[in-house]
């Protein structure tokens, strides 16, 4: 291990997207940095120049920033640096690590039909051959990569794994045009950037060997490697748009809260025994990346929206009142600066049974409802002349109630019930369906506290135009 400060990356290829396997890769890099007192850092892999918009890096960046996964340095971006990793190519000719390869592409294919054939890695007839013999046209350069022995990458996470160098090609370093090639570039990166530990996808795991001999050929220090392994959806498939969602972005759509996503990522692969709800504080002091599980993890959607729930049990109402302001804005409400406080009054009294941000935002629609409501014609049955005499009655009651609190409210409720005579069943749902309109809406007493005295007496006075 190498006897420096941690240092960890996350480093995407922008692609429009960022996926919630991105996101955990990050998460875990940044929980392994914070635990250990480290830096984590962010590398744009924007070499693809058709892919790597503005637009994609900045779907990204809003991505962590969502997931509250900051970096501690400015991002750096690989594209821009290609000129230095032609510098240490030319470093790796120099030293003899590395060598240019003047295969036409047509001998290139012959010798991939050859190999083929014989069962065995393309091998480039200028690997051994003098500088002198070079002829004037376009080379690739590529690396010098030993042919024997074996290359054991020592992984945290899938322990070790062992490589035959036989099976390995001589990795391309600079391709004919003259660009760096991605293995290269990722490797001169994460040197230069003081990277000590790699940890990513699986995905990434054959390249481990290969980025091993660029070290070795640069003499440079080979990071820890910690290859994580895929998220699949709940079928045990790899995780597809059929799931639900893959984008970061869609989860936020889906009203899931930041240190939601961070909790139940963080157990995906990772966990502290059974606890399914632990703080930012508690994950980094637990996190050791050697502790991940070299299984795939499944993403279960009953224990991410128990999780949410909690969080949003947990959370500030004002802030949460922002969020479902935008829920609302997003679906053409507009929040009237008048009913905010309402907004906020009623957030509390709903939230328990939310698992998502959507679903706090339905369960307040009711009270943001204007004026006349009109009420769907299957509640208007319940609307008869007895029910409407009775609520009349209550609507009397509640106008001289001094104290508008849930306790309070459920006993003058209870007590007019006894009152009437009646159990509550019987003028209940006509109350409940006067005050909100159809819409949902909490328990009766809830429902009066979040609307308010003046409003809840208003729609009552609404629906009950001559009852005396
Ligand atoms: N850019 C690579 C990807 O998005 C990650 C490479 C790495 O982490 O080394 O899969």
């Amino acid at each position: 291990m190498p006897d420096r400060p941690v240092v960890t990356r996350i480093a995407p290829s922008p692609t429009g997207m960022m996926h919630i396997g991105t996101a955990r890769t990050a998460l875990f890099n940044w929980l392994y940095a914070r635990h250990t007192g480290g830096k984590f850092l962010i590398r744009v892999e924007d070499t693809d120049r058709e892919r790597s918009t503005a637009e994609a890096v900045q779907v990204i960046f809003d991505g962590m920033k969502w997931l509250g996964l900051e970096p501690d340095e400015e991002p750096v971006f690989q594209f821009a640096r290609a000129d230095r990793h032609r510098e240490v190519v030319q470093t790796m000719l120099e030293r003899g690590a590395a060598y240019r390869d003047f295969m036409t592409p047509e001998e290139l294919e012959a010798e991939r039909e050859a190999a083929r054939a014989e069962g065995r890695v393309v091998r480039s007839p200028w690997r051994d051959s003098s500088p002198n013999d070079a002829p004037d046209r376009p080379f690739a350069v590529r690396l010098k990569a030993p042919q024997t022995g074996e290359t054991v990458v020592d992984d945290q996470v899938k322990g070790r794994v062992v490589f035959q160098n036989e099976h390995l090609d001589d990795l391309i370093l600079l391709r004919t045009d003259g660009n760096p090639t991605y293995n290269l570039a990722v490797v001169v990166d994460d040197h230069d950037m003081g990277v000590t530990h790699v940890i990513r996808g699986d995905d990434h795991l054959n390249n481990a060997a290969r980025q091993t001999h660029i070290y070795q050929a640069m003499d440079w220090e080979v990071p820890v490697w910690a290859h994580l392994p895929m998220i699949h959806g709940p079928d045990g498939k790899k995780l597809s748009k059929r799931h639900g969602a893959q984008a970061v972005s869609e989860f936020d759509d889906m009203g899931y809260l930041p240190e939601a996503m961070r909790n139940y990522l963080a157990k995906l692969g990772w966990g502290h025994g059974d606890d399914e709800i632990f703080s930012d504080e508690q994950a980094i002091g637990w996190f050791d990346i050697k502790d991940v599980v070299s299984a795939p993890a499944r993403l279960d959607w009953d224990k991410l929206n128990h999780v949410n729930n909690h969080y949003i049990r947990q959370a500030e109402v004002d802030r949460l009142a922002a969020l479902v302001e935008g829920v609302h804005a997003g679906r053409g409400l507009k929040v009237r600066a008048a009913l905010r406080p309402v907004l906020a009054r009623t957030i509390p009294l709903v939230r328990d049974g939310a698992k998502t941000l959507l679903e706090l935002a339905d369960a307040t629609v009711f009270v943001l409802r204007e004026r006349p409501l009109e009420l769907p014609e299957k509640q208007q049955g319940l609307l008869t002349d007895e029910s409407r005499g009775r609520l009349a009655r209550l609507r009397d009651r509640l106008a001289d109630q001094a104290a508008w609190e849930v306790p309070a409210l459920e006993a003058l409720i209870r007590g007019f019930a006894e009152s009437e005579g009646v159990g509550i069943g019987k003028f209940g749902p006509a109350l409940r369906a006067v005050l909100s309109g159809g819409s949902p809406a909490p328990d009766l007493a809830g429902a009066l506290v979040a609307l308010g005295k003046d409003e809840s007496l208003a729609r009552l006075n609404d629906a009950l135009p001559n009852a005396a």
